[in-house]
C-alpha cells in the first residue's frame, strides 16, 4: 500500500498505468466497518482503490465538533493495508487549502433543507473538498454511504452539473446488531449514551412501519416519530423529517420515494440516520 500526503506524489502514483480503473473512497478517518464496506465494494469493482483520510475543516460549522472529532491515523492505515487498499492520501490542511486559497463550490437547492438548514456552510465544505479530491485522484468510480443520504444527493447533483467524469456509487448503511449505524462519532458515546443511541433506528423503524401500514399523513408520522425520540431521556432531537427523496422537501400526503431522516444529539455527540421508503 502506497501512502502520501502530497498531491503531486498522489497524482504520479495514480497515473503510473493510465489503463487501470480506480475507485476512490473519501473519508475523515477513524475508520469502522461502514467505511470498510465501501472499500471492499471499490476493490471488487476497480483495478485499484484509493482512500483519502482528511478531516476537512471547511465542513465543520462548529469548532468544538472539529476538535472532538476522533483521530486514529495509525490504526486506519493498518486497517486499509489489511483490506488490500492500493493508495492512501492523507493530506494536511495546508496541502488542500494553501495560503491564497479563494475558491468556493456551491450547490443550491438540495443543500438547503435538513443538514443544510442545521449546519450552515457544511455542504459548501463537502462539495469543495470532494470536488478537489475528484480532480486530484480522477477516479473511475467514487464510493459514498447511504448513511449520509443528503450528501449523496448533493454530490450526485455536483457530478452531473459539473460533468465530473466518474460514476458515483452509493453503498448501504452498515449497522450494529441493535440497529445503530456505525459512525466515527460513536466512540464519543458513554456506555449509557451508547445504549440510548439505538432510539434513532427504533424511531426510523416506527415511521417506516406506520407508512407500511397505510398512514399517509406527513403530520401524523412526524409527530409519532418525534414522540418516539422524546421517549428516550438522553436524546435531544435537532430535526426529524419525512421528505421526497429527490427534492428533500416535505410532502403531504406522503407519496413516491421518501427519505425519513433525523439528527439527534445524545449528550455532546450529534448523530444522523435515515431510511428510504417507497410508496407505490
Ligand atoms: P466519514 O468518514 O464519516 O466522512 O464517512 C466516509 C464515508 O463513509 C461516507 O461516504 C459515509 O457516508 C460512509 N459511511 C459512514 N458510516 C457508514 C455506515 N455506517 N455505513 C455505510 N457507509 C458509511
Amino acid at each position: 500500500m502506497k501512502k502520501s500526503d502530497s498531491i503531486t506524489e498522489i497524482r504520479s502514483l495514480r497515473w503510473q498505468d493510465p489503463t487501470l480503473s480506480w475507485g476512490l473512497v473519501p473519508t475523515m478517518g477513524a475508520l469502522h466497518i461502514g467505511h470498510l464496506s465501501l472499500v471492499q465494494r471499490s476493490i471488487s469493482e476497480n483495478d485499484r482503490t484509493a482512500v483519502s483520510i482528511f478531516i476537512n475543516p471547511k465542513q465543520f460549522n462548529d469548532s468544538g465538533d472539529l476538535e472532538q472529532y476522533p483521530r486514529t491515523l495509525d490504526a486506519d492505515l493498518a486497517l486499509l493495508a489489511e483490506a488490500g487498499v492500493d493508495l492512501v492520501f492523507f493530506p494536511k490542511s495546508e496541502e488542500m487549502y494553501p495560503p491564497g486559497f479563494q475558491t468556493e463550490l456551491v450547490v443550491n437547492g438540495v443543500t438547503k433543507p435538513l443538514e443544510g438548514a442545521h449546519r450552515p456552510g457544511h455542504f459548501e465544505g463537502v462539495t469543495l473538498v470532494v470536488g478537489k479530491l475528484f480532480n486530484i485522484i480522477q477516479p473511475t468510480r467514487a464510493y459514498f454511504g447511504q448513511k449520509d443520504a443528503q450528501q449523496t444527493i448533493v454530490l450526485k447533483r455536483m457530478v452531473t452539473d459539473l460533468n465530473f467524469n466518474l460514476e458515483l456509487v452509493v453503498c448501504p448503511t452498515v449497522r450494529e446488531a441493535d440497529g445503530l449505524a456505525f459512525s466515527s462519532r460513536n466512540v464519543n458515546l458513554s456506555q449509557a449514551e451508547r445504549a440510548s443511541a439505538t432510539i434513532l433506528y427504533q424511531t426510523l423503524e416506527h415511521g417506516k412501519r406506520m407508512i407500511e401500514e397505510g398512514e399517509r399523513s406527513y403530520k401524523v408520522i412526524k409527530a409519532a416519530m418525534e414522540k418516539k425520540l422524546l421517549s428516550e431521556p438522553l436524546a435531544k432531537p435537532e430535526y426529524v423529517e419525512i421528505t421526497s427523496l429527490d427534492t428533500l422537501l416535505p410532502l403531504d400526503p406522503l407519496t413516491g420515494d421518501l427519505l425519513l431522516s433525523m439528527a439527534v444529539s445524545i449528550g455532546d455527540t450529534r448523530l444522523i440516520d435515515n431510511f428510504m421508503v417507497s410508496i407505490d
